[in-house]
């Protein structure tokens, strides 16, 4: 029997490269639904090619998607909610979450509750509702797509959770690898849209400069593996060929090394515990012999420590410390705000709202619409100075 998969956020970087798996293995997949928040065109040829039952689009992307879909055979879903209509879908089995941020709590937490396998891309849901969604969780209907965390799964298969000592999360260092602070502040949007190593959308790009991406995965990590803050130790690895390392009580690391190429967590996901044949070549031994690791420079880049500090005390920070990312980063693509100060707009809208110790979900997107308020009112401040 095929899989039935439904993708919210098809058109994105993850997105796209699920389809690319989907496309090599017809027999196994079949794609139910698909949907997309702003890019139409490219929507409607993956409609053509794929024949799904639904298409979803957002609000704004309607009236567009109307006329061009008008001789689609698939349903178009739109509307508030269309993302959790389309995760919920009797239809589907694996819902593939990859669209960009806050927006993919929900549609998480209510596939979840429906019964489906996740496919988790928007790290950012796990980040604000670790408690919540891993309370939903049943063992092993959340598989995550960040490559770090499938990487980590990979290591813990077979192990017991007592007897991990620690997760080594690996960084490449983004492109500012080695920058001083004073180097960072004249950095443009162009140098930080070139990542090194890895081919990705713009938050998450501009998230990997900053060292806030690895931040965010310290959060994500603690809660998919029900790790202490302390258990998760991020380390500096500018080849991009170790994805996860796992310390165990015995002095045993294991790690899972692969090509940086996002098919093979994405595929892991779609297929598991089956291992797809992708054509992706393994690392030459030359390339293994390059690998290296070193301490991150928490004094340049504060978004780790923030992130540490946000998870450690718990609540509401990390929906904080997330929203006023978004935003921030946001006002740096627009160019309305230096490389330098996405960091220190976070670090302010922490320090400029108190804490809520446990939000519930309606809570948390209160505080998410306030905390995006915040960052907006700093951005604002600083964009006049
Ligand atoms: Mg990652």
């Amino acid at each position: 029997m095929k899989k039935r998969v439904a993708i919210l956020g098809t058109t994105g970087s993850i997105g796209q490269q699920t389809i690319d798996v989907i496309r090599q293995f017809p027999e196994l997949f079949e794609i139910v639904a698909l949907t997309t928040n702003s890019n139409v065109e490219l929507l409607w040829k993956y409609a053509c090619e794929f024949n799904p039952r639904y298409l979803g689009v957002s609000e704004q992307a309607y009236t567009i998607a109307r006329e061009l879909l008008c001789n689609s055979e698939s349903a178009l879903l739109s509307g508030k909610d269309y993302l959790s209509t389309i995760a919920t879908l009797p239809e589907v089995d694996i819902v593939v979450v990859a669209v960009v941020g806050f927006a993919g709590l929900e549609p998480t937490i209510k596939a979840l509750e429906a019964g489906k396998t996740v496919a988790l891309a928007t790290k950012e849901a796990l980040v604000v509702a670790g408690q919540i969604i891993t309370s939903i969780a049943q063992n092993g209907q959340l598989v995550p797509i960040d490559s770090e965390h499938s990487a980590a799964m990979q290591c813990l298969i077979g192990e017991r959770h007592q007897d991990v000592a620690m997760l080594y999360l690996p960084a490449s260092g983004g492109p500012f690898r080695g920058y001083t602070y004073q180097q960072l502040k004249n950095v443009t949007v162009e140098q930080a849209l070139k990542h090194p190593k890895w081919n990705m959308g713009p938050k998450i790009t501009i998230d990997s400069a900053t060292l806030m991406n690895k931040g965010l995965e310290l959060i994500e990590a603690v809660h998919l593996f029900s790790l202490k803050p302390e258990q998760v130790k991020v380390v500096i690895h500018p080849q991009a060929l170790v994805h996860a390392m796992v310390l165990f009580h015995d002095g045993s690391i294991k790690a899972q090394i692969s090509k940086p190429d996002m098919r093979i967590p994405i595929a892991l996901a779609l297929a598991y515990p089956q291992r797809l044949p992708l054509n992706i070549p393994e690392p030459s031994l030359e390339e293994l012999s390059s690998i290296s690791f070193e301490e991150p420079d928490e004094e340049t880049f504060r978004a780790l420590r923030l992130a540490r500090q946000a998870v450690k005390e718990g609540g509401d920070r990390p929906c904080v410390l997330n929203a006023a990312n978004e935003v921030a980063v946001n006002a740096f693509l627009n160019r309305k705000i230096p490389f330098t100060a996405i960091v220190e707009v976070v670090e302010e809208t922490l320090n400029k709202l108190p804490l809520t110790p446990k939000p519930d979900l309606k809570t948390l997107h209160k505080i998410d619409l306030q905390a995006r308020q915040v960052a907006q009112e700093i951005i604002t401040k600083i964009s006049k100075r």
